[in-house]
């Protein structure tokens, strides 16, 4: 029935995260109310450590990426776990300095980085600058040269394999707004320019295949992909990059459906095509980095609402109405993700019947689910939406002037508010008179 280690049911039937039993907490903090575990996320961030260190030697870094989940609080765990951190504006950049992350950690992504984001990204001494495209490029080296300072960048490259279908492909051309080509040449070209740039220094190469996969061999392919580009640099300039940076989109368990695997199996099989490649190829083993984002937070965190409306439509489905929806939770209304959801109040119950969770703003498709097995609902419960760590809190909105719910971390027994919820004086702050 759970998607995730942190849950669990008490004595009186209610669900629990990390010990603490969710109905108090719904009452103490108000709903809808966003709960994350904290020692579930750090066990996250320590798989990864450890398959690194165990796989391949500790030569490499996990970088969370914060577009899952970012607030100061949580840059400040991947901080105290050794992780370097993904930013992808200069918002989640800010968040990150202004927590004590230190920029050195930092890879600061993006297809269309402005020349403000990019400098701020120099003033911070970002570590890794991961260049889009030719014109980025050259608006680095313009800058860093002004600034009298040393860009260190990776190239996003399209590796020309979609995980996405079914049984992945690989295709000549990829169609994506991210990255160079390999096929047409337009990689190798541009970083040879950037090799022969005064204040650009060119670290290595980066992919990133999708998000919510569940393969290794994509992964294995990429790897390979990228390391034959290397070795072609190699040849071609006498310049050896160092490093590989493989991304992230490593499937988590969002229903009883989803069966991801383990991480250390992932590191196992990828170091060991790494390995076996840059032998056949007579390069050396780069400095790896992956870039998970999901996996971290997702099934370390839940949403707990409050059930108001029920309208039972004969023959045809019975919706429950809660007090968020699609401001808080997008993913439905996006793209059709599927959750568990569970009566926290009766969770060790039977799930009696099907339902189809509504929020409450003005749209009809301003839903969570659809058809989803529920126990016995009435108005007043606390309904849990499973799995919503990771990209709800970050693509949230105030669609319908709704404030964004408080984001509690539980911790051990004791929990804190690590994002206050907005108040309506919070809606109306940048409103002119
Ligand atoms: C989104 C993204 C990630 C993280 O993806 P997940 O599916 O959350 O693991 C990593 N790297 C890049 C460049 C991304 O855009």
């Amino acid at each position: 029935m759970f998607v995730s280690d942190c849950l669990n049911i008490n004595e009186k039937g209610h669900l629990t995260i990390g010990g603490k039993d969710t109905v108090e907490l719904a009452k103490q903090y108000g709903t809808p109310l966003y709960v994350m575990d904290e020692q579930q996320i750090r066990e996250n961030c320590r798989a990864y450590v450890r398959s690194i260190d165990r796989c391949y030697d500790g030569k490499g870094m996990v970088a969370f990426a914060s577009k899952a989940f970012c607030c100061r609080a949580m840059c400040r765990i991947a901080n105290e776990e050794k992780l370097g951190l993904d930013v992808v504006s200069e918002g989640e950049l800010y968040t990150a300095v202004s927590s004590g992350f230190p920029a050195s950690r930092l890879v600061f992504h993006g297809n269309n980085k402005t020349v403000s984001e990019l400098r701020y990204a120099l003033e911070c001494g970002v570590g890794r600058i991961v260049v889009d495209n030719p014109d980025e490029l050259v608006r680095l080296q313009k800058l860093a040269e002004e600034m009298d300072v040393t860009a260190e960048i990776l190239f996003r490259i399209k590796p020309g394999i979609d995980a996405h279908t079914h049984s992945f492909i690989r295709t000549g051309q990829i169609d994506s707004k991210f990255g160079l080509a390999l096929e047409t040449g337009e990689a190798l070209q541009v970083v040879k320019q950037a090799i022969g740039m005064r204040s650009i220094h060119v670290r290595g190469v980066h992919c990133h295949i999708g998000s919510q996969i569940f393969d290794i061999q994509p992964f294995e392919l990429a790897s390979e992909v990228m390391l034959r580009f290397i070795a072609q640099v190699k040849a071609e300039t006498g310049a050896e990059l160092s490093e590989l940076n493989l991304g992230g989109g490593f499937g988590i368990k969002y229903t009883e459906q989803d069966k991801p695997v383990p991480y250390d199996q992932y590191m196992e099989k990828v170091s060991q095509t790494v390995k076996k490649t840059c032998e056949e190829l007579g390069i050396n083993c780069p400095f790896i980095i992956i870039e998970p984002g999901r996996s971290i937070v997702g099934t370390a965190g839940i949403t707990l609402y409050t059930v108001g409306a029920l309208k039972d439509i004969p023959n045809i489905r019975t919706y429950i109405s809660v007090d968020g929806g699609m401001t808080d939770n997008p993913r439905y209304a996006l793209y059709q993700s599927e959750y568990e959801v569970l009566v926290a109040d009766r969770a060790d119950q039977p799930r009696v019947g099907k339902v189809t969770v509504a929020g409450k703003c003005c749209e009809s498709g301003d839903l969570i689910g659809e058809n989803l097995p529920v126990q016995d609902v009435r108005a007043g419960d606390t309904l849990a939406v499973l799995s919503t760590g990771a990209y709800n809190y970050s693509m949230s909105s105030n669609y319908n002037r709704i404030p964004k719910p408080a984001v509690v971390m539980v911790n051990g027994g004791s929990e804190r508010i690590v994002v206050k919820r907005e108040t309506l004086a919070d809606i109306v702050r940048n409103d002119l008179d």
